[in-house]
């Protein structure tokens, strides 16, 4: 039997509820995802071809001109970049005979040798640190230890470049506010959240949260329907 893959989301799922995590893993029993929004992942699309202009003619992007970024460069090789923006084909590292954890990176950056992760977001309005750290600290953790066990030496930090709608101009185009969040990585943290998930899925179900608003409303349909009032 194939090994079970931990994406950076699923364990995202995990800090989340470890209910809704062993369900999804052990039972394939997934949260309803609801219609999900396209502009995102044609930002993404469009960002990413953008930075890969950069890149083939070895410059930064101008988003990138701030001191934070001077000495860092793109990942330079487009062809082992674009293998590992696949998600079937991304990053993997694995410890012992349990479950995978692989991940589909946005980009890259090199510093000094060691390599720095790195991911576009794009939100309705402008963010914050605290924000950054609270949604993405856990992706990027697994991003440094993808690196580290691949053979890349991983920074302690990484940034997140964030594209927010902020006008749109006298020709009708919209103007986006760009916005780069360095945070700092840990990616023993990012193997003890994965090693820690990893074990979990032996256990039994775990007992559903007490103030979850989806779970108790499970409760009460079965209550209904059990009771055969309810149709
Ligand atoms: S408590 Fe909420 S989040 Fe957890 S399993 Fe139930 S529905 Fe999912």
């Amino acid at each position: 039997m194939p090994a079970i893959k931990l994406s950076p989301t699923a364990l995202n799922l995990f800090l989340e509820c470890r209910r809704c995590f062993w369900l999804d893993k052990v039972k394939s029993f997934k949260r309803p995802r609801g219609i999900f929004p396209s502009l995102p992942s044609g930002m993404d699309r469009e960002i990413k071809t953008h930075f890969d202009a950069f890149r083939a003619r070895h410059e930064m992007p101008p988003e990138l001109a701030g001191k934070d970024f001077a000495g860092s460069s793109l990942f330079p090789d487009q062809a082992r970049l674009d293998q590992w923006r696949d998600w079937r084909k991304g990053l993997e590292y694995k410890s012992g005979n349990g479950p995978v954890l692989s991940g589909a990176i946005d980009e890259l950056l090199v510093k000094d040798g060691l390599y720095i992760p790195f991911d576009y977001k794009t939100k309705g309005s402008p963010t914050t640190q605290e924000d950054a750290v609270r949604y993405y600290q856990n992706q990027l953790d697994c991003y440094a230890l993808l690196f580290q066990e691949n053979s890349m030496p991983a920074a302690d930090y990484g940034f997140l470049l964030y594209y927010s709608p902020k006008s749109v101009g006298e020709n009708g185009k919209a103007v986006f506010e760009v916005q780069p969040i360095r945070i700092p990585v840990d990616y023993e943290r990012g193997r003890r959240t994965f090693e820690s998930a990893a074990a979990f899925l032996a256990s039994t179900m775990p007992d559903s949260s007490p103030v979850c608003e989806y779970c108790g409303w499970i409760a009460k349909y079965k209550e209904l329907f059990d009771k055969a009032d309810f149709f």
